[in-house]
């Protein structure tokens, strides 16, 4: 049996009943296959043993009060996965279907992500069962203090550096630094997506929908073409989808959906600036529903149950959450002539609808290489809070955008390198690997 085979079982009986770690490990283990022949040392030092490990998996209690004076009690994690290129960094993810092996499977992808922005950021991820959705904000204040009460321990400026994600935005990321800062009598970049009157980066909360969007430009570059005029279906309404709505609508293409967790609306005459106030409104600060947009604005279909994949488009934007497009969904895209699919959310396509976009050569951006423009304004956020420094947002813009542009050109170049060229499944993740496991071999047997 080959190395990465070994590796792949050693994987699954090792962590039973983590569905999505599996996913993950498998995916990423069959498309670095190549490398091995050509580096054989990276066996010799048992790489891949260390690289599905995580180097510490922190599992704890977090109690609350709700406003009716009950108790409860939710589950917190974090997993620190690797710190081979720096500090580990992720996000954290409130939502109620998270478990160990989602966050297993978040932060191993986060590896190769964090590799692959040129920054010097390890890989974490954190989070909780928690669900914000219809707490009040007393509540959600009380239930971060008690997580970060914590947390605090195990987290640090030059140690760990949580993120938002799933759940957790400017609200919670306010909370959890107030208790954090209160614990250790410190005011430092220990978390990142901070407001920006109080040592945040302008452009954070944008990055990573428009860096899904940069991303998507420079794929479609390799076919001379641009976003202008293309019809675009987008998934999921919170952060990544706003801000992937906002820059496309920018660059001149149409979008025509959004979705959440109960549906889709479907906008034929596209969402345009306007209309995306009213969603910002609705999600960010009403904390509603999809739906509400279906009935505010007339010739608007909601789709209740169901995910934008159906509806003819150009280009997709899966921005909700992971295995949204199975395969049945991959084949209707292509089928409706989809010639681009950049993933804002993680593993939002399943592994046969992966394959159905390889095989159909379409331009297929995967979410480590597509998404990576939140985590690399992250670090970006860290430099600025160590020099005490605020960057105009045109220079963090910039930055952004030559940052997807290198993720880009290296995982293009590995393609090309390993005989697949096009294929950025494979680019991606040798490009993010090989750093990753030549800065190991250099730092020893840790
Ligand atoms: P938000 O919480 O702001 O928005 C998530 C959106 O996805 C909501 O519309 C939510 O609907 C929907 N959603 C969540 N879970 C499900 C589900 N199980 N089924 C259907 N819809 C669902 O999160 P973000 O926008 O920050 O994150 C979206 C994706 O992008 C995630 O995969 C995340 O890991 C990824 N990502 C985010 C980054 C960031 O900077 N924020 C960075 C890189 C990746 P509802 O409100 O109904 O739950």
């Amino acid at each position: 049996m080959s190395y990465v085979r070994e590796m792949i079982e050693l994987a699954i009986r090792k962590n039973p009943a983590e569905p999505e770690f599996h996913q993950a490990v498998q995916e990423v283990l069959l498309s670095i296959e190549p490398v091995f022949d050509r580096r054989p040392e990276y066996r010799q030092k048992s790489i891949l043993e260390r690289f599905i490990e995580p180097e510490r998996v922190i599992m704890f209690r977090v109690p609350w009060f709700d406003d009716h004076g009950r108790m409860n009690v939710n589950r917190g994690f974090r997993i620190q996965f690797s710190s081979a290129l720096g500090p580990y960094k992720g996000g954290l993810r409130f939502h109620p279907t998270v478990n160990l092996g989602i966050l297993k499977f978040l932060a191993f992808e986060q590896i190769l992500k964090n590799s692959l922005t040129t920054l010097p950021i390890g890989a974490g991820k954190g989070g909780s069962d928690f669900d914000p959705k219809g707490k009040s904000d007393s509540e959600v204040m009380r239930f971060c203090q008690s997580f970060m009460t914590e947390l605090y321990r195990h987290i640090g400026p030059n140690a760990d550096v949580p993120a938002g994600d799933i759940g957790v935005g400017g609200r919670e990321i306010g909370f959890l630094f107030g208790q954090y800062k209160r614990l250790c009598r410190e005011f430092s970049g220990v978390l990142t997506g901070k407001a920006t009157n109080w040592g945040g980066s302008l452009i954070r909360p944008e990055a990573t929908g428009y860096g899904s969007v940069y991303f998507a430009q420079n794929m479609l570059t390799t076919r001379h073409e641009g976003l202008e005029g293309k019809v675009c279906t987008v998934s999921g309404s919170g952060n990544v989808s706003q801000y992937t709505v906002k820059k496309l609508i920018e660059l001149g293409a149409k979008c025509v959906s959004l979705s959440d967790s109960n549906g889709t609306i479907y906008d034929p005459s596209g969402i345009d600036a306007e209309k995306l106030a009213y969603v910002m409104e609705l999600k960010n600060i009403r904390r509603g529903r999809i739906r509400d947009y279906a009935e505010k604005y007339p010739g608007v279909e909601y789709r209740e149950g169901d995910r934008p994949w159906g509806i003819k488009c150009d280009c997709a934007f899966p921005s909700a959450t992971q295995n949204e497009i199975s395969e049945e969904d991959a084949k209707r895209l292509v089928g409706n002539g989809c010639m681009l699919v950049s993933e804002g959310a993680n593993m939002p396509t399943v592994p046969d609808g992966v394959d159905v976009f390889l095989e159909n050569k379409i331009l297929y951006g995967p979410g480590k290489a597509a998404n990576a423009g939140g985590v690399a304004v992250s670090a970006l956020e860290m430099a600025q809070n160590s020099q005490r420094l605020s960057w105009p947002s045109e220079e963090v813009d910039n930055r952004l955008r030559g940052i997807m542009r290198s993720i880009h050109q290296a995982s293009h170049a590995a393609s090309e390198e390993y005989g697949d060229p096009g294929n950025l499944v494979m680019g991606a993740n040798i490009a993010g690997f090989v750093k990753v496991a030549d800065a190991m071999l250099d730092q020893g047997l840790v």
